[in-house]
């Protein structure tokens, strides 16, 4: 089958990573995670990275132009050559532009759209405990931990972290919401974004996610809703 080139979106608490991982595990191809890409260069201490990180500690994003250079040399590995799945790329409709162009004339397959109501990941984060010894993470309502506020794996503190405050979560919401529905449209309009319900217990929402990528890559009749 032809190589599988796909986009994952999804707002925080939408447990995008989780299904990315799976996903990407599934099909064998690599997941790449351009927020991962910068961290690893800013942590590298090359002049890249001091650039990279100064812009990211400021809460900017890294420009489109640098942007395409770093997708374009990732992309270009032997391992992203059956395929891959994009986290974090891309955020901007430039940047969209350009990685069609860049994998003309196929683009990519589908841009998976997770989606979970705002209220239902303000619950999830603002639930949130993480023992700050180990960074074990736990559920209020689910984990007794949570509620006891001790860590059943090392008996280290259990506590809320400071930004999964309800304000906070729904700055970080509202401005996701600013950047990404653009994107979301402009993938919509191309007949090529794949809304799956993020909902549930991870193991239907995993199946849910293969099952409709599968559809779109057999063609199948109504594989473009
Ligand atoms: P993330 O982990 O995806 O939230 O990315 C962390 C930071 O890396 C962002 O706040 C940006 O500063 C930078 N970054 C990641 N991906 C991109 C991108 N596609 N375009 C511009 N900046 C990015």
């Amino acid at each position: 089958m032809s190589s599988l080139r796909l986009i994952v979106f999804g707002r925080q608490g939408a447990g995008k990573g989780t299904q990315a991982v799976r996903l990407a595990d599934h099909y064998g191809i690599p997941h790449i995670s351009t927020g991962d890409m910068l961290r690893a260069a800013a942590a590298s201490g090359s002049d890249f990275g001091r650039q990279v990180k100064e812009i990211m500690d400021s809460g900017s994003l890294v420009s489109d132009q640098v942007m395409e250079g770093v997708v374009a040399e990732r992309l270009a590995q032997p391992d992203a050559a059956a395929g891959f799945l994009l986290d974090g790329y891309p955020r901007t409709p430039g940047q969209a532009e350009y990685l069609q162009t860049l994998l003309a004339p196929d683009g990519v397959q589908a841009a998976i759209n997770l989606e979970v109501p705002e209220d239902v990941v303000v619950d999830r984060i603002t639930g949130r405990r993480v023992c700050s010894s180990c960074g074990t993470t736990y559920a209020l309502g689910r984990d007794e931990s949570a509620a006891s506020g001790l860590c059943a794996n090392c008996g280290g503190e259990v506590l809320q972290r400071p930004d999964d405050t309800e304000d906070s979560v729904r700055k970080r919401l509202a401005l996701y919401a600013e950047s990404t529905e653009p994107l979301l449209s402009w993938f919509r309009e191309r007949d090529l974004l794949v809304d799956v319900d993020g909902v549930g217990d991870p193991d239907d929402i995993a199946a849910a996610l293969v099952a409709r990528i599968d559809e779109r890559r057999s063609g199948a009749p109504g594989a473009g809703s």
